[in-house]
């Protein structure tokens, strides 16, 4: 029989038996904060298990994806290097909710293993459970009993609470299981190991392996730990599919059977190595290489978990850096490095298994079928991302390990984390490569960095998105184009936290609100009834959607609401959008047809233009863009608009499409005239609608890109009484003349001269200062000795100190006092024979007079300046300078 034969069987047997064949529930679980993915066939019947959902109907039966990576089940670990733990499996199972009991599951397993399958009943042997004293259990002799019918003595095993008494959590319904074991030793094998299967049973052994486990629930456990009979015993079993398989197909491996083989000979196709059966590897006279050994293995992963990241996306869990999606993207990692570093592949490999795969599964499994675009692209681009780091991460790790003075041989934490961080290496993969080399990982010292980085983002602004909930399942119809009103109800919400800031996004039935996209913001409104109004501060498209964000949910969300447009900021912002597409279109006629759109943003209040262009648009061709779109807007022409248009009727049409933007095979055409455009924002129903078209500004953004920003109507409007007013003011200091100008350059023309005769007049005060003070100089022990506090600015007391340097022969030492605005200046001037000769420095003698004048300074040893805040202090700071220089 084949697998899908087989799964067939199954059904068909369970059928007969009454039980109704539901579908699997999807593999990853989205509402169960405990659980992130299906683990068991019987996850999806908690529910009915707990009492609170309708049992009806009791008996079911189907096969359920699991998938076993994380949390209380996971065989991650032991996937590929064994040949009966998968991540992804399929688990056969039959359920009653209160209708038979133990009797009637055991029998039913028996005769669908051994009289429709036709199993070796010697093969066979049953786990019950052997009691628990001290929880008062007595052993399951009723389960063994039923089994005696079927089964000798010797057949039967005693287990322990660990295998053999089943809880769903530490509360809750629990109770003993049996499990049904096969033998699938060769005579061989059987003969040379001299173990009986029944000791081999619950060993670990790969040939005597567990394959159905029926759950025989009883008892609910209460928080207290005690123990209370169930009110409704159920039956749960499940039964491990790829095993069941290859026990009929006489296999010794799962990946033996049709389930895996497949793959394995794609696997084989495409690397050009070579995959060793059971079969082989029992034949073959020598024990495989080590190499050959890492090729099986490595083709087992690959199988194996491109089963179970296939079927995560099809159940719509993508790859992602937190929580579920980090669970497959570590699987699809761990997959990658495998191939790449054993199989030899350094480009993308899984990816081209998916058609494989499909074929395989793609007929029980429509989900996969009906996705494998969306997979094969998914795959394909996580494998090449990941491929650009592997390889620097691998070589960086052999480096750390193969550092001879590592004696411990542990991993440091810190590598661990940059491998993490900057190669992408999930943690549980940088362990397997080092437990492939004798290594461990300092983990602790991983979670440390790991602690810190989450420290360091927890400050970036973090999104954080609960999942939506779901009031009616349905599509959102956008009635935007038409409608500003329309009665609308919720279909589904959910909770976003932005920086401890929460909102709700909200996607209704029918809407006319505009969502953010192709640079024109969101509408913002309101949904209202008789009993609420819930403001929607904006708007954005997700999916084809507008999502409504909204700071509180309505009391009654599955009420009926009319969804209101704010129409003053839409009608302004649709101006805007419209004066876009007519700036574009102008654009390209002043400046040429090189002019292309490079970006855009549309608000109520403002518009912005990018656009390729290589030099600055100079102000008369803004003016000419500017005369040439108010031109059109006077021209109030309509908006002519073509919905649904076949994108190559549109192309006909005229219609300009972006480089790089991706369109649906329907487009929009959006026509002003000679202005047409591929467009889905909301427009002004005619151009006469924008107002008037005023540019503000023209910049470079990038390299031959241009900005335009620009505003209409009412904003224009506002700037032009601005401008207005400040003219008014202008005017009014200039006594309201008519010939405001000419006033203007008047007095500018005035002020100037004025300023010549100040600096004539000032230059002939300090000319005349310069030769009172040098006729009035005192003269010490040889030296001119000039002093003077006087009313001056700092730039003419440096005039009048170099003017007396001029005018002096011989050893001088002049101090000038200035001040200006009470601002005290303090001027030393010294012939260069006082510097050579007595050994002053101006410079440091200025800074400590100047202490007396509050204040600071420096300069040549010959000259120098301080200025202070304090004028009162000048004339002593003078004769300090006479007392340092000591004459
Ligand atoms: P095992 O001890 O072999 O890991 P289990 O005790 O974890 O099995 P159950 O939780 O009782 O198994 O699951 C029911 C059945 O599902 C098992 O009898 C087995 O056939 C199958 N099964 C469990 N885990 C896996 C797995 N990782 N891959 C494939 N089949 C599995
Ligand atoms: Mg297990």
């Amino acid at each position: 029989m084949t697998a899908n034969e087989i799964r067939e069987s199954f059904k068909k047997f369970f059928e007969q038996k009454q039980h109704a064949i539901v579908p699997s529930a999807p593999m990853v679980i989205k509402d169960d904060p405990t659980l992130m993915f299906t683990n068991a066939g019987m996850n999806q019947w908690k529910d009915i298990i707990l009492g609170t959902r309708d049992p009806e109907p009791r008996r079911r039966a189907d096969t359920q994806k699991c998938l076993r990576v994380s949390g209380k089940h996971n065989d991650l670990e032991e996937v590929g290097h064994d040949t009966y733990h998968h991540t992804m499996f399929e688990m056969l199972g039959n359920w009653s909710f209160g209708d038979y009991f133990k009797e009637g599951a055991i029998d039913m397993a028996w005769e669908y293993l051994v009289d429709v399958l036709k199993l070796n009943p010697e093969d066979l042997y049953v786990t019950v459970f052997e009691g628990s004293p001290e929880e008062n259990i007595p052993r399951d002799d009723e389960a063994a009993q039923y089994w005696a019918k079927h089964v000798p003595a010797d057949h039967i095993i005693n287990g322990n609470k660990h295998d053999n008494f089943w809880e769903m959590g530490d509360t809750g319904p629990c109770g003993p299981c049996s499990e049904i074991h096969v033998d699938s030793r060769t005579p061989e094998q059987k003969a040379a190991s001299g173990k009986t299967g029944r000791e081999l049973v619950n060993q670990d052994d790969p040939q005597v392996i567990e394959i159905w486990n029926l759950v025989f629930m009883q008892f609910n456990r209460k928080a207290d730990g005690s123990l209370e009979k169930l009110s409704m015993n159920v039956i749960d079993t499940g039964m491990g599919f790829e095993r069941l398989v290859r026990m009929l197909q006489g296999k010794h491996s799962n990946y033996d059977t049709d389930v895996f083989q497949p793959i394995i000979k794609a696997e084989e196709q495409i690397t050009g190595l070579k995959y060793t059966t059971f079969e082989e590897e029992a034949n073959s006279p020598e024990p495989i290489s080590k190499s050959q050994d890492e090729i099986n293995v490595a083709m087992r992963v690959c199988a194996d978990h491109l089963r179970a990241v296939s079927f995560s996306i099809a159940d719509g869990q993508l790859p992602s850096n937190a929580k579920a999606g980090y669970v497959i993207r570590r699987i699809l990692r761990r997959a990658v490095r495998y191939a790449y570093t054993f199989l030899g592949q350094k480009d993308g490999f899984l990816y081209k298994l998916i058609p494989t795969l499909v074929h395989e599964m793609g007929d029980a499994f429509p989900e996969l079928k009906a996705q494998q675009t969306l997979i094969t692209k998914v795959i394909k681009e996580e494998e090449d991302s990941f491929l650009r780091t592997l390889d620097k991460g691998i070589s960086l790790l052999e480096k750390e390990l193969s550092n001879k003075e590592l004696s411990s041989k542990v991993l440091d934490g810190v590598v661990a984390f940059r491998l993490f961080d900057t190669y992408g290496f999930p943690l549980d993969l940088t362990e397997l490569i080092c437990r492939e080399n004798g290594f461990t990982v300092d983990e602790e010292q991983f979670n440390v960095e790991m602690q810190k980085q989450k420290e360091r983002a927890r400050n970036a602004a973090a999104v954080e998105n609960s999942d939506w909930t779901e009031l009616t399942p349905g599509e959102q119809q956008f009635v935007g184009y038409d409608y500003t009103e329309y009665n609308c109800h919720i279909l589904r919400y959910r909770k976003v936290t932005q920086k401890k800031n929460e909102f709700y996004e909200l996607v209704l039935d029918a809407t006319p609100f505009y969502g953010e996209m192709g640079g024109q913001v969101g509408d913002a409104g309101v949904l209202v009834n008789e009993n609420e109004t819930i403001e929607i501060i904006d708007a954005k498209r997700e999916n084809n959607q507008t999502v409504h964000i909204v700071k509180q949910l309505p009391k009654d969300p599955t009420a009926e609401f009319m969804a209101c447009v704010d129409t003053d900021k839409r009608h302004a912002s649709a101006a805007n959008h419209t004066a876009t597409h007519l700036l574009d279109y102008a654009l390209k006629q002043v400046l040429g047809d090189h002019v292309e759109q490079k970006g855009s943003f549309v608000s109520p209040d403002t518009l912005r233009f990018d656009f390729s262009h290589f030099e600055k648009v100079s102000d008369e061709q803004l003016r000419e863009v500017e005369r040439m779109v108010n031109d059109m807007i006077r021209q109030d022409i309509q908006l002519d608009e073509h919905r649904d248009v076949p994108f190559d009727e549109a192309k006909k049409l005229g219609a300009i499409a972006l480089f790089g933007e991706k369109y649906g095979d329907k487009v929009r055409v959006v026509r002003f005239g000679p202005s047409c455009e591929f467009c889905g924002g909301i427009h002004a129903s005619s151009t006469g609608r924008i107002g008037f078209f005023k540019i503000i500004a023209e910049s470079s953004v990038a390299a031959g890109i241009r900005r335009i920003e620009a505003t209409t109507g009412r904003d224009c409007e506002e700037r032009l009484y601005q401008m207005e007013d400040i003219l008014k003011n202008i005017k009014s200091f200039f006594n309201n003349a008519k010939d405001l100008q000419g006033v203007i350059q008047k007095y500018i023309e005035e002020h100037d001269h004025m300023k010549k005769e100040i600096e004539g007049f000032q230059a002939q005060a300090v000319e005349r200062a310069a030769q009172r003070l040098v006729e009035k100089a005192r003269e010490v022990n040889g030296v001119k000795v000039i002093t003077s506090v006087i009313p001056m600015s700092p730039a003419a007391a440096k005039d009048l100190a170099f003017k007396i340097r001029a005018a002096v022969e011989g050893s001088l030492l002049c101090v000038i006092g200035s001040h200006d605005n009470n601002k005290p200046q303090l001027s030393i001037m010294m012939s260069d024979d006082m510097v050579s000769d007595h050994g002053l420095n101006a410079g440091q003698m200025v800074r400590e007079a100047a202490k007396l004048i509050q204040g600071g300074g420096g300069g040549q040893p010959h000259f120098a300046q301080a200025g202070g805040k304090n004028t009162d202090g000048l004339s002593a700071a003078v004769d300090k300078v006479i007392e340092l220089a000591n004459l």
